[in-house]
């Protein structure tokens, strides 16, 4: 055997484990379930791997966590046999990688200081291992992984080294040791341990097993030769294999914390058995906050997929499609394959039509409380709208579905609370209205002031105000609504009465020389300079060409990295305005008047400007002329 080598943690994890040792006194005892939660995945993968790979599990071997203390030597010990560990994966798993979770949890802990309770956060960062160190001065793990004889011990009292050498052990899995501190005996203690495992891994469906007591005499003496067996102290079935009437609220709410680590109850519970030529039961839960990573479209988790009560996979993606993410749940297929791979998963008629259904009654269900509890989806709206929204694009067939869901910031709030449906819209519109009104801007106050707004404000039509950068998307896949198109504010012409058409005309000719001119000076930067009457303040406003993007849309996808195809837009004025009305082809600072109406239109939308240091010059030129 080679030496025990000593490695010292990656930094981050270096920092997490400080704190963990000085500054974490609340919740210590969730490190039990975090352990308990990692044995049952390593006991989960054994069994995947076994399906395809027979010789990897011996079939008389009952697989279970088995949790063992020694009051002497104060040491509490959870060992597994699930698939264990190889020496690389030791060092990789455990101290000198540190995963994306790490600095996460960390900043997640000081945002929420004040909550002290914060650290039970800490198996959604994916470190909580780590959370030994609340109560252990020192540990010690040893793992062998199935399929070799090749075992590992790894040492460390978390203080910046962990060291790291080959050992021996009888059989497959992983026995972590944790020597515990002065003040954590209550872990010792048989019945703290049962309580532990009672409020977190009830529904853990392996057994957990604890040495019970020996049977007592007659005399109630412990009946003498007779030994103390490991019994197991969970129930060890699967919750969602059990009928509906039987689980509590409690019962499901621990479930759905130990699939989501939200603290908060689920918003909505959603159980259903389902039977006939397929077979399978659905348990799914939607939330009520976003958790921290649903932006990270890389994370595919929150739908486990079991066959037969046998765990095949976390794989969301399969089971519920992207707009869903935020969904957390089981399905567990009785007439799936064992050995289904994610490839089979893809194609599978079966597979396809449980998500559709799931889908379904996700969809349903948001319904039903967009309708009865209005203010509950208000509240989901506000977390998840955005993700949602993402739907209209990534699923055409739900597309009547997810559209009720909508809700926008309008013109007729004062606020930009989300809370406008298209169906109250499409109610409200004035009889001559023909379209929806829209405008996408960067941001709430940028949509609200563009002075796109000011004719529709004046004639009292309502403007949905998006400022998602999802918007702009959704508005191209939505098109219409009950017959009616959408159509942005700040896109192609206005539609025009006769009367309002003979005067532009007039307009148009009186004012040819300033257009002429402006389009000359401007040419690099507009297409075209028209007249408009979208305006009844602003001297000037851009628009988009009806073809083109558009401004928002540009930025967006300049931000996202992507190649943006740069349309110029049209330069509107105001006939009406004092500045339009003063302008003058023919005087020598035409030039700078040129470029400070272009800013200004600009800047009234909430763009960015090209040059703003010239900008201020050429206006402070101005004002002392
Ligand atoms: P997480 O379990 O969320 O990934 P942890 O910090 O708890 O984060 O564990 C890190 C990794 O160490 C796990 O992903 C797993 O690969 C490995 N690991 C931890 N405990 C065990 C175990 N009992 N058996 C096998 N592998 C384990």
């Amino acid at each position: 055997m080679s030496k025990p080598q000593t490695h010292a943690f990656q930094t981050e994890i270096s920092q997490l484990l400080d704190l963990m040792i000085n500054s974490l006194y609340s919740q210590k005892e969730i490190f039990l379930r975090e352990l308990i939660s990692n044995s049952s995945d390593a006991i989960d993968k054994r069994r995947f791997e076994a399906l395809t790979d027979a010789s990897l599990l011996n079939d008389d071997e009952e697989l279970a966590v088995t949790i063992t203390t020694d009051k002497d030597a104060k040491t509490l010990t959870i060992s597994d046999n699930g698939i264990g560990m190889s020496h690389d994966e030791v060092i990789d798993n455990i101290g000198t990688i540190a995963r994306s979770g790490t600095k996460k949890f960390m900043q997640a802990l000081s945002d929420n200081k004040d909550k002290g309770d914060d650290v039970s956060l800490i198996g959604q960062f994916g470190v909580g291992f780590y959370s030994v160190f609340m109560v252990a001065d020192s540990v010690t793990l040893v793992t062998r992984k199935a399929g070799g004889d090749a075992a590992v011990t790894w040492e460390s009292d978390g203080k910046g080294e962990f060291t790291i050498g080959d050992t021996e052990k009888d059989s497959v899995g992983t026995s972590i040791t944790l020597h515990l501190r002065e003040d954590e005996s209550e872990y010792l203690e048989d019945f703290r341990l049962k309580h532990i495992i009672n409020k977190y891994s009830e529904h853990i469906s392996l057994p957990i097993k604890m040495l019970g007591s020996v049977p007592l005499d007659e005399e109630g003496k412990p009946q003498e030769g007779v030994e103390a067996e490991f019994e197991a102290v969970n129930k060890g079935t699967a919750l969602w294999a059990r009928p509906k009437t039987e689980i509590s609220d409690e019962e499901y709410q621990n479930f759905y914390q130990s699939l989501s680590y939200d603290m908060e109850p689920p918003l909505s519970t959603l159980h259903h058995k389902v039977e006939g030529n397929m077979e399978y039961t659905s348990l799914l839960f939607i939330p009520k906050k976003a958790p921290f990573d649903m932006w990270n479209r890389e994370n595919k988790k929150g739908i486990k997929l079991y066959v037969r009560r046998v765990f095949i996979m976390d794989d969301a993606e399969h089971l519920m499609p992207n707009y869903l993410r935020f969904v957390k749940g089981v399905i567990d297929s009785q007439d799936l394959p064992l050995n289904v791979s994610r490839e089979i998963l893809q194609s599978d008629r079966d597979i396809q039509k449980i998500k559709t259904r799931a889908v379904k009654r996700v969809l349903d269900e948001l319904k039903r409380l967009a309708k009865d509890e209005p203010e509950t989806f208000q509240g989901f709206w506000s977390e998840f709208g955005q993700v949602i929204k993402e739907g209209i694009v990534e699923d055409m067939a739900n597309k009547d579905n997810i559209t009720p869901l909508l809700r926008f910031a309008s013109t007729t709030n004062d606020n930009e609370a989300q809370s406008v449906s298209l169906d109250q819209y499409v109610e409200r519109m004035q009889d001559d209205q023909d379209a929806i009104y829209y405008i996408t801007a960067e941001s709430y106050q940028a949509a609200k002031g563009s002075p796109h707004l000011e004719m529709f404000t004046k004639k009292g039509i309502e403007v949905l105000l998006l400022t998602d950068p999802v918007d702009e998307w959704l508005v191209n896949s939505l098109n219409e609504h009950n017959e009616k198109p959408l159509k942005s504010v700040t896109k192609g012409d206005l539609e025009l009465s006769d009367e309002e058409k003979k005067e532009q005309e007039e307009q148009k000719a009186e004012l040819s020389a300033v257009t002429d001119k402006l389009q000359e000076v401007l040419a690099e930067s507009v297409k075209e300079v028209r007249l408009t009457n979208r305006l009844t303040e602003s001297p000037a406003c851009l628009v988009a060409d009806e073809t083109d993007p558009g401004a928002n849309l540009e930025r967006i996808m300049k931000a996202m990295g992507q190649d943006a195809p740069s349309s110029k837009p049209i330069l509107e004025i105001n006939p009406d305005h004092a500045i339009i009305k003063k302008l003058d082809a023919e005087n020598a600072s035409f030039a700078d008047w040129a470029q400070v109406l272009f800013d200004q239109a600009a800047l009234s939308e909430g763009a960015q400007i090209k040059d703003p240091a010239n900008y201020v010059k050429l206006v402070n030129r101005l004002l002392v002329a």
